[in-house]
Formats: C-alpha cells, structure tokens, sequence
C-alpha cells in the first residue's frame, strides 16, 4: 500500500490559530470567534491537496468551563465554516485533561499528533507541519517530528518575544500569511 504523504499534511493548534484566544476560556458557542482569513486559509490548504487537522488543548473541560457538548457545537461550527468555504478538515484532537491530569495527550505532550497519525492513518508525522502560537504547541510537533511554525496571532507575538526555542521555527503573521508562502513556494 502507497505510503500518505506526510509532507501534505498540516497540524493546526485552535485557540489563537483559527479563532480568537482567550485567557478566560472559550466556554460557550457564542465566545468561538474565527478569523475569517484563517477559515479561507484552511480551504485553500484543502483544496490545494493538503490534509487538515486540529490538535487542541481543551483544559477548560477538565475544570468544568464547558462540557463535550458545548465543545462538539464549536467543532461543528467550524467544520461547517470551513466546508462552506470549499474545504475539509480531516480530523479534530483534543485533549480534555487539565495539566495535574498527567495524561499523555495535553501539549506540549504528543499524545494527539500520534491521535491524528493513527486516526489518519500515516506511518510517521515526519515533515509534516505543526502550525501554533504557543510555544507547547511547536514542541509537540518536534517530538513527532513535524516542521514547526509560528504565527504571530494569539499568543504568537508573546511567543516570538519570549525566543524560547525558535531555532528552525518559521515564523508567519498568521494562517493565512503562512498559506500564501506555502501555495506559492517552489
Ligand atoms: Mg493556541
Ligand atoms: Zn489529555
């Protein structure tokens, strides 16, 4: 069987990527905001030939903000925003757990690459692309082997400042910016 093409397949953190971040949590449908430009990003990436999928810390499930539910109604939303826009998103991770849960999937853990690898069924993360704005996520995706990047919206610009392990990190103003140079290089 033909091996999936790693290098086609792009990893999005949530908060702060595709929708507005916020300290005090997303807790409802109504405080999900998206970027438009990262949802139209999200399905030029698709109908470029580019698999999409969402790895997500969701803590605020563990401390009791929201549930499943209120979680699943923000997924839906998004799915239905980036299908309407002529795209597709593949898969959606999240992990529920809250940082004394010691799981295995909360970033900068890589339980919910090896979630994405598995459900999407590719041998390796390798070359794939880890796309966050907080250094947890970028970390995530080197453990698996995946090209990190940055964007500057959400924590992003507090990220870059605090130049944490940025080596070999690219860096974008956001999804969008990060699209462009990805459809347009080579
Ligand atoms: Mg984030
Ligand atoms: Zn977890």
């Amino acid at each position: 069987m033909k091996k999936r093409d790693a290098t086609k397949l792009i990893i999005l953190d949530r908060d702060g990527v595709i929708n507005q971040d916020s300290d005090a949590y997303i807790k409802s449908l109504d405080e999900w905001l998206p970027y438009p430009e990262a949802i139209l990003a999200m399905a030029r990436l698709s109908r470029a030939g580019y698999t999409l999928a969402i790895a997500t810390n969701q803590s605020g499930i563990s401390r009791g903000y929201y549930d499943l539910a209120t979680l699943e109604s923000m997924h839906s939303r998004l799915r239905e925003l980036v299908s309407e826009a002529g795209g597709a998103i593949a898969h959606i991770a999240f992990c529920p757990h809250g940082p004394d849960d010691s799981c295995d999937c909360r970033k900068p853990k890589p339980g919910l690459l090896c979630q994405i690898r598995d459900a999407l069924k590719f041998d390796s993360l390798e070359r794939s692309w880890m796309v966050g704005d907080s250094l947890r996520d970028l970390q995530a995706g080197k453990a698996m082997g995946c090209r990190p990047v940055l964007v500057r919206t959400g924590k992003g610009r507090r990220t870059e400042a605090q130049g944490k392990e940025l080596e070999y990190v690219e860096v974008y103003d956001d999804l969008a910016a990060f699209t462009d140079w990805l459809l347009t290089k080579g």
